[in-house]
């Protein structure tokens, strides 16, 4: 078969830097670079469909200067209907990929395959979502690492690959590409109402440059963020959550520009090293989820099934309103809302709330969360619920229950986050709190000023968590 063109499938790959599957396209002809609005992009949640079209339009943006014009090519339908015709119609042996294994993508994967083979074609993965191939770091036992500690040093062990380099100056483009949406004319959240303004108005900027900008400017101030990165008042973390979500800067190309950065400024090495150990949570969340494809579903520890979680009612309601009469959590939940983005403390502090002290199934939260943040990360969002809820591999133990009120002393010291926020909290309110009220669905009944609720629900809640947690262990024993 003859290759006339270099056809990739883009999926959470957006960018030019450190893309293998992007180079063996160019390599194989011109480039024909597709996205597919599948059953997979729609299943995601309003707020990183949202992002995602940012993502897509700045990649096209950036494609095109290099091709002298010609973008991505926007298709709609499933991957084993688009593909097989279109490659017989070019008489293209090759499609390449940049793996992203998540079960449906797998699943997608698995059908295209079985539609290619038949006529000899094939799809071929290429690495780049991760630091290290997860065969390349297993447990003395041979399988996956399920605590961090020992995962990271095997990481830092192994040291991540290196990125490969970037992408030719000019690519040629293939010139008679199937008819798609316009980029820039992409809506792939048309669900999404009041909401939509708001995340406009807090958005940060997307696609790679912004990435690598964001990263650099980072990295140069990167002294203070084992002090300060649990401080949700002051902004000390990367922000680089969304960028690496989808691919706008792959996380071997992050890893060494981070540390030529620490070599060259001494000062900031420290710094550095913490934060390319929050790193690592992420590859340590992706190799759960490949061990472990149902880890959005399940509970990791299998006896958690038959923990008594609440699946719904008035507490879980409360919680997504943002109105759970805890500052912390109200807090974290409208920054979220509005912004798609939620400090880690923060989130921490709200998982724990709503499978603690409300006792509720972490799969509401975990939905909640992915229907509402931009840097939804399937790996990611799901160890996290599972590590807060007690029911994970490397999980805070089940007693581990964060009192929000502490926390926020200890990271909100002077109330500026929640006052952020919340408008009736204490003093003025900043337009962020006023920003939650203006794009919330009107059927949200929520007063304009929000009132703390009763303390005693502080120590109700964590009697009522820790008695449930002692007549599950009297039932079932753990480990
Ligand atoms: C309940 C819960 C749900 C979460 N859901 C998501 C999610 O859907 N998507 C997501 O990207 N992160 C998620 N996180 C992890 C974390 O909160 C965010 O990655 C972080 O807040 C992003 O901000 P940052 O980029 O400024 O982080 P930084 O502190 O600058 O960290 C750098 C990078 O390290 C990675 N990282 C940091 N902390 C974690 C962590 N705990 N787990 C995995 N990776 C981490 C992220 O890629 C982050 O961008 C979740 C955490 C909790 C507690």
């Amino acid at each position: 078969m003859a290759h006339p063109a270099g056809l990739l499938w883009l999926s959470r790959d957006l960018r030019l830097g450190d893309n293998p599957a992007l180079l063996a396209a160019i390599a194989d002809g011109p480039l024909l670079p597709v996205f597919l609005v599948d059953r997979m992009t729609r299943a995601q949640g309003a707020a990183s469909r949202w992002r995602l079209a940012r993502g897509l339009a700045a990649f096209d943006r950036a494609l095109k200067e290099r091709t002298g014009g010609r973008g991505l090519c926007i298709l709609e339908g499933e991957a084993e209907e688009i593909f097989p015709p279109l490659m017989r119609r070019l008489d293209l042996g090759r499609l390449h990929q940049s793996d992203w294994p998540t079960a449906a993508m797998r699943s997608a994967q698995g059908r295209l395959r079985a539609a290619l083979a038949a006529e000899g074609r094939s799809l071929i993965l290429h690495p780049g979502h991760l630091l290290v191939h997860p065969r390349a770091v297993q447990s003395g036992t041979g399988g996956t690492y399920k605590v961090f500690t020992p995962f990271a040093r095997a990481v830092e062990r192994t040291g991540p690959e290196s990125p490969a380099p970037d992408a030719p100056l000019r690519i040629v483009a293939f010139a008679d590409p199937p008819a798609g949406i316009a980029p820039a004319a992409l809506d792939l959240a048309p669900d999404m109402r009041r909401g939509r303004a708001a995340l406009e108005r807090f958005a940060l900027p997307a696609g790679e440059t912004a990435a690598l900008a964001r990263l650099d400017a980072f990295l140069d101030s990167a002294a203070s963020y084992s002090e300060n990165r649990d401080r949700p008042d002051i902004a000390a973390t990367s922000n680089l959550s969304e960028h690496l979500a989808l691919g706008e800067i792959g996380p071997r190309a992050l890893w060494a520009r981070a540390r030529m950065h620490a070599r060259l400024a001494p000062a900031q090495a420290a710094g550095i090293g913490k934060f390319l150990s929050e790193v690592i949570w992420r590859e340590f969340a992706w190799h759960l989820l490949i061990a472990f494809p149902q880890m959005a579903e399940a509970c990791w520890r299998p006896e958690w099934e038959a923990f008594p979680w609440r699946k719904d009612g008035p507490g879980l309601e409360g919680w997504k309103r943002a109105s759970t009469g805890v500052a912390l959590v109200d807090a974290g939940l409208r920054e979220m809302w509005v912004t798609g983005r939620m400090h880690n403390r923060v989130r921490m502090v709200v998982a724990s709330w709503l499978t603690k002290h409300l006792l509720t199934d972490w799969r509401a939260g975990l939905a909640h969360f992915a229907d509402c943040l931009t840097d939804w990360d399937p790996a990611a969002n799901a160890m996290n619920w599972q590590w807060v809820a007690g029911c994970g591999p490397d999980a805070a133990p089940y007693f581990r229950i964060f009192n929000p009120e502490r926390q926020a002393e200890q990271f909100d010291p002077e109330g500026r986050y929640r006052r952020r926020w919340l408008a009736g909290f204490a003093g003025n309110p900043g337009p962020e709190a006023q920003a939650w009220h203006d794009s919330i669905p009107l059927s949200w009944t929520v007063p304009a000023c929000w009132r703390p609720g009763p303390a005693a629900a502080l120590s109700t809640g964590r009697a009522a968590a820790l008695a449930s947690l002692a007549a599950f262990r009297s039932q079932t024993p753990e480990d």
